[in-house]
This record gives C-alpha cells, structure tokens and sequence, in this order.
C-alpha cells in the first residue's frame, strides 16, 4: 500500500520531475564521473541553523554531490560558515574531503540541478514535499536562512505562509508562527558577488545578526559536530 510518507522522504532515486530527469540522465550520459543525482541535504541532523540555497550547480554539487560544494557559490557560504563556528574547515572541496558542520545544514529548494540553473514553478512545488519535510524536524528557536528569492517562496511554500505577507528582502529577519525565524540575504552565487551585490561584509552582518539571535533564543544550546551527510 503507498505510504504517502514515502513520498516525503528524500530519494536520491527520485524522478518525479520529467523535465529534470532527462536532463540529469544526459548529463550522466556526458560526465560519467559527476554525481548527476538529486543532491542530498548535508549536516546536521538537528541543526540551530538550515541554510536553504536555490538548487545544485551544475558543475559544483551536481558534480560533487554535497551542496555548495566545488564551484563559486560555495566559496563565501564555506568561509562564512567557518569564520561563525557552523563548519569544521573554511572550503569544501569534494564529498570525501571530511570537512562537517556544526550545528548547521545545508539544502536546497529543488534536489536537481535545472538547465541554466532555473527550474519551472512546478519543479520547485513539486520538490517542496522534501523542503516542508525537512522543516518540520526543526525545532522552535531554529533558525531558516533563505539564500534569494526562489529559496525564501520556497520556505514559505512549505510553511503554507502567503508570499505576498512575508516579501524578499536581504537582511529581513521574519519570526514564523511555527517558532522558527527566516532571515533572507541575496544568493552568494558568483553573479551576486561579483557585482557586489552581495559583499563578504553584507554576509558577515547576517550570519552576525543570526548568531545573536540564536544565542539570545537557545542560549544553553551550543553548535554540536555533526557527522556526515544526511539524507532523507
Ligand atoms: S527536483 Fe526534487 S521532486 Fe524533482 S526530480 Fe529532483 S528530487 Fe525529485
């Protein structure tokens, strides 16, 4: 009988989004040594903090399997995260390079990587069940950092909160009904920090104001090792 928890449960087997998975099976066709799978959330298994990111880079998670993990987008997030207690090491190389995070966990709102890095609305509604599976393991005082616009509809898609209550804005900070905090910044893709539009000090400042946070709402909960990768 189909359990419709299966259908929360993340499988890197996952082909639910036709569009997606033919092209995963061309770039697997194509790079045979690339991951070329849904990429799995990494971290901690109940973390202080969950850092939600659009969706796998084609030559960096998509490759690695590990999110943020060997191209641009990842060089600010790693460095940020380390600098603030949340990672073991300030870059994240590949999957087996034993770098954890502390208190921390990293995902993103649709588990495959689109062409051109844009999936359609109903990629990211049709992977939510995954994002709101996730959140709901989270408890009170957890702080959701939404990494751009798509990562913070998709929050809020989960959360079946209106986006037009809760807009985008870098540097907003929103308490949820749930208990849980969102904090939106713009994406640290290698556009937004090349253009400046999003500066090492702009991130500073919210992994700043999210540290303070937490340290005000959970002050007796310090960020524990996580170990490796979990999936879902
Ligand atoms: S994007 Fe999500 S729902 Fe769509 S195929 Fe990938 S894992 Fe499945």
């Amino acid at each position: 009988m189909f359990d419709c928890n299966d259908r929360m449960k993340f499988s890197l087997e996952c082909r639910d989004c036709p569009r997606l998975a033919g092209f995963l099976d061309q770039v697997r066709h194509d790079h045979p040594d690339y991951h070329a799978r849904p990429v799995a959330p990494f971290g901690d298994a109940s973390p202080q903090l969950l850092v939600v990111g659009l969706a796998p880079g084609m030559h960096g998670a998509n490759r690695t399997g590990r999110p943020f993990t060997g191209d641009h987008a990842g060089i600010l997030l790693y460095q940020t995260l380390h600098r603030f207690g949340f990672a073991t090491a300030a870059q994240s190389l590949h999957a087996a390079d034993g770098l954890r995070l502390a208190g921390c966990r990293l995902t993103n709102a649709v588990k495959c990587v689109p062409p051109q890095n844009k999936p359609e609305l109903s990629e990211i509604g049709q992977c939510n069940r995954y994002l709101q599976a996730e959140l709901e393991t989270l408890t009170k005082g957890t702080v959701v950092l939404a990494l751009g616009t798509i990562a913070h509809q998709a929050v809020l898609l989960a959360l079946a909160v209106k986006k037009t209550l809760l807009p985008f804005r870098h540097g907003a900070r929103y308490e949820l009904a749930n208990g849980l905090t969102l904090y939106d910044s713009y994406h640290c893709s290698r556009y937004n920090t090349q253009t400046k539009r999003l500066t090492e000090s702009m991130f500073n400042q919210v992994f700043s104001d999210i540290v303070q946070n937490l340290s005000k709402n959970r002050p007796s909960t310090r960020p524990r090792e996580c170990g490796a990768a979990t999936a879902r």
